[in-house]
């Protein structure tokens, strides 16, 4: 998928969420989708990032985005489910989630792992994940064909060392992903993972200090995987795990 060419309306008239859309992977993510036609709903922790992938998207003449700081953390069921009701009465259907926010917290052995460190990542990771996925079911169901992606990792597929919670949970996203896939079989839902690789943001930096940041992909170069995933194109996959960079 690395080499898909999305049309430039392929994304036209679609709503999509996306998470941690402030930075990273997520924010050039939701500003490729506008450009591609979505109306995009910016949800992340940091206002002033979302107001500025705001002003980003009106810039490249996106339709007018949607901004809803939320964080993930400590966020509760009613939060989910007022964003679905608010969903549906400005835009009456969802097409698309990305599920891409996510933490790493700090890497080390498992046996000395830090319990409110471990509790913190699945909170963010998985459960966030499965909530918000959970109460935007009922606003999915009113799109003619919509998509919902989550973000697993490497460390997500094949357990390496130190990599702890985070490698946990990526884990459980996989099988998130796989469960729920099955239950939706052939609705208008459907429901897959990509794995981006090694990635030039924030995130990577943190565990990566020292890295040549010129020998890493950048989020743009992800953005076919991101594009195909979320048009039309893949109506018809399910229950995927897909990369968005071709194996070195
Ligand atoms: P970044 O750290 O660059 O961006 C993460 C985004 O998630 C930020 O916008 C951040 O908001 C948001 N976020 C974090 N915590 C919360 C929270 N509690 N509530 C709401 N939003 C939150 O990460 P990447 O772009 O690198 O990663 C994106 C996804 O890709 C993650 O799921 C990551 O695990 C996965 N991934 C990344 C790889 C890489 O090499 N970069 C490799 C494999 C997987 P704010 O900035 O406001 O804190």
């Amino acid at each position: 998928m690395q080499t898909y060419k999305a049309a430039d309306n392929a994304l036209q008239d679609k709503v999509i969420l996306v998470t941690g859309a402030g930075d990273g992977i997520g924010r050039v993510a939701a500003i490729t989708y506008a450009k591609h036609g979505a109306t995009v709903i910016l949800l992340g922790k940091t206002t002033s990032k979302l107001e500025a992938v705001y002003d980003e998207i009106i810039a490249v003449g996106g339709p007018k985005p949607a901004i809803v700081p939320m964080d993930l953390k400590g966020a509760s069921k009613q939060n989910f489910r007022d964003l679905g009701a608010t969903i549906e009465q400005q835009f009456g259907k969802l097409d698309g989630l990305l599920n891409n926010a996510g933490i790493i917290g700090s890497l080390g052995p498992l046996e000395h792992f830090c319990s409110s460190t471990f509790d913190n990542i699945m909170k963010v990771n998985v459960t966030a994940q499965a909530m918000i996925t959970k109460y935007m079911f009922p606003v999915l169901r009113k799109s003619p064909s919509a998509s919902i992606i989550f973000t697993s990792s490497g460390v997500g597929r094949q357990g390496r060392e130190f990599w702890g919670a985070y490698a946990i949970s990526k884990f459980a996203v996989e099988g998130m992903m796989q469960t729920w896939a099955c239950e939706v079989g052939k609705t208008n839902i459907r429901i897959n993972c990509i794995n981006p690789g090694a990635t030039h943001t924030a995130m990577r930096a943190s565990v990566y200090p020292g890295e040549d940041r010129d020998k890493l992909a950048c989020p743009e170069d992800l953005m076919p995987t991101y594009l195909y995933l979320m048009s039309d194109d893949s109506k018809d996959v399910n229950g995927q795990s897909l990369d968005a960079q071709t194996k070195k």
